[in-house]
């Protein structure tokens, strides 16, 4: 079954509104002409409202970088489902290994995050991932397999429909180093067969399945060339419009 790539650029903590309508303006010059892959752009939540007006109404999927699954309260510090739809975004991004690490978010709540956001009619993107010592210990398919069934919990066949997976290794956002395209798809072969035996192998074959960690031009041909790699989640190339311009035009 072949299924539509999707080249995901995740921001992170940077651009001001001024600067994400730049990014935003280089990056959709550089897939105007391709019709056959979804790009997906996840600004900072303050840079959602600049960036949706530059994307107009082009198919650049906009989302944010993390999801409440409350619509409004006593939350201090976090934005709902309604919020990011009412900034333009159709989209979010769980469970990124920054807010696991450094804001010790747990698959449960990773999951309230991701059923929270599909009630809302949110696409989501669960990234999930080992740590260097957990890959070294022998534990990446066991962790693996608990950030998907737990990040998962709750979640219908029907709505895995607007789900992506994304497999980041820990070790290798940010760093420079790569898995290698072995690494890459044995992982990836992994989650698809997981998702097989909780859902349904119709439900494996459609899901997308994204690579991340230190995705560059020079290493993104060979990534793709990979059997169940779907796509890519880029933070460092994605800041450059030229270098993820590059990646988007993959051959
Ligand atoms: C990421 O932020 O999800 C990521 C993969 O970052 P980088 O491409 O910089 O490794």
């Amino acid at each position: 079954m072949s299924r539509r790539t999707l080249i995901a650029g995740n921001w992170k903590m940077h651009t001001t509104g001024a600067e994400a309508q730049k990014l935003a303006g280089d990056i959709l010059s550089s897939c105007k002409n391709i019709h056959d892959r979804d790009v997906l752009l996840a600004p900072p939540f303050t840079a959602l409202a600049a960036a949706s007006e530059k994307l107009g109404d082009s198919p650049v999927i906009l989302a944010g970088q993390n999801v409440c699954w409350e619509e409004q309260g006593a939350f201090t510090g976090e934005i709902s489902p309604l919020m990011l739809k009412d900034q333009g975004a159709t989209a979010a991004i769980v469970g990124h290994s920054e807010r696991r690490q450094i804001f010790g978010e747990s698959d449960e709540m990773i999951n309230n995050r991701l059923v929270g956001g599909l009630k809302h009619g949110l696409m989501i993107v669960l990234c999930i991932g080992e740590t260097l010592s957990e890959r070294e210990g022998g534990q990446t398919f066991t962790v693996l397999e608990k950030q998907v069934r737990e990040g998962l919990a709750r979640v219908s066949a029907e709505d895995m429909a607007r789900v992506v997976i994304a497999y980041e290794p820990v070790w290798a956002i940010g760093t420079g180093k790569t898995a290698t395209t072995e690494q890459a798809q044995e992982a990836h072969g992994f989650i698809r067969k997981l998702i097989e035996e909780l859902y349904e192998k119709g439900v494996a074959e459609q899901l997308r399945i994204l690579y991340g960690g230190s995705v560059k031009p020079a290493n993104v041909d060979d990534l793709m060339s990979q059997p169940d790699i779907d796509g890519a989640l880029v933070g460092g190339a994605a800041l450059d419009g030229e270098s993820f311009g590059r990646i988007i035009n993959y051959q």
